[in-house]
């Protein structure tokens, strides 16, 4: 199978790679490599089943030269990050919007399967736990910048849910909740690369808010597996499928697991949401995600416990800066 990874230099996308070339498939990467990085995928650039191609998603012509070629697209190119989204607002919503827009158009053109990665921002601010793909979203409002990336990412739904709807084009949105392991930086605000750091350099931990807060992390190795596999099940064309783990944990705790984990002296530091982000920032206190379509459709089930993500997370950063 030839496969294209768009943001294939990224963080889940140099992994999703990995695992592609692993079983045997060849894969084209594309990606601008402004937050994904050449270092992720150099070390697959001497297999010949692997191309990199570093340029734009909005690139149409090219777009249509490597959608044409492929079997299967995997749309992985994106914003990445909290903190970007609301430093970069224009730039995010047209990544998103117009990236998922050319991906689509030149997989109708040629008919390939297609996954768009979406994201567990959509949920917003629910509070029926766990969320369930088909649950009612809430977002904040318009002037606060984080839920434009929410927005951006629901017209992307809505986009690919419409071609199958319109032309039974075989689209799979995927919603990925928390995704960590190595690779991935923690300088676009990710908690997890930044506990791990800060814990093996017994400096302080910097919790945002009051650190009640919860989350569920996945190791990238699973997240991926369950790409491919749903890639390869016609029965998730046409839906919106939850990835994730749901193994919850307060940020809180979280940060005393990392310590403990690293045995590091470090201390743990608070600070309000308007100083870490922006004034008026909002934050979703519990996201988890229901993985029973996931089970159905591929007999989802993650390998890693959260001591084991931390672990793989704190091995990565050990002597490195
Ligand atoms: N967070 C934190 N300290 C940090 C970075 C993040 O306390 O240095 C918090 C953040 O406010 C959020 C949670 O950790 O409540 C997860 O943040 P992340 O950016 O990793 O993911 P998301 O907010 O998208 O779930």
């Amino acid at each position: 199978m030839r496969a294209l990874v768009t943001g294939g230099a990224g963080f889940i996308g140099s992994h999703l790679c990995e695992k592609l070339l692993a079983q045997g498939h060849h894969v084209t990467a594309i990606d601008n490599l402004t937050t994904g990085n050449h270092a992720n995928i150099s070390a697959l650039e001497a297999m010949d089943r692997f191309d990199l191609v570093v340029d734009s998603v909005l690139d149409e012509p090219l777009m249509d030269r490597l959608v044409r070629d492929a079997d299967v697209v995997f749309h992985l190119a994106s914003a990445v990050g909290v903190s970007l989204v609301i430093d970069e607002p224009t730039k995010t919503i047209q990544t998103i919007v117009e990236g998922t827009r050319v991906v689509l158009d030149y997989a109708r053109r040629y008919r390939k399967r297609v996954l768009i990665t979406s994201t567990s921002e959509v949920y917003g601010k629910g509070s029926k736990i766990p969320f369930s793909e088909n649950d009612d979203v809430v977002l904040g409002p318009t002037s606060t910048r984080r839920w434009l990336y929410a927005s951006a990412k629901m017209l992307d739904e809505f986009l690919a849910l419409a071609h199958w709807h319109e032309t039974q084009l075989p689209v799979i949105c995927v919603r990925l909740f928390n995704t960590v392991g190595p690779r991935q930086v923690g300088q676009y605000g990710m908690v997890l690369p930044r506990f791990a750091k800060a814990a093996l350099n017994n400096e302080p931990i910097t919790v945002y808010g009051d650190g009640d807060q919860t989350r569920c992390f996945c190791h990238v190795d699973d997240a991926v597996n369950a790409l491919i596999k749903l890639t390869e099940t016609n029965d998730a064309h046409g839906k919106v499928i939850n990835v994730g783990s749901d193994e919850e944990i307060s940020i809180n705790d979280l940060a005393k697991l990392v310590i403990s984990l690293a045995g590091s002296s470090s201390k743990i530091l608070y600070i309000p949401y308007d100083e870490a982000y922006t004034q008026g920032f909002e934050d979703m206190r519990r996201r988890v995600p229901n993985l029973g379509l996931a089970r159905e459709l591929i007999n989802y089930q993650p390998r890693h416990d959260l001591e084991a993500v931390i672990q793989s997370t704190l091995a990565y950063w050990t002597d490195r800066d």
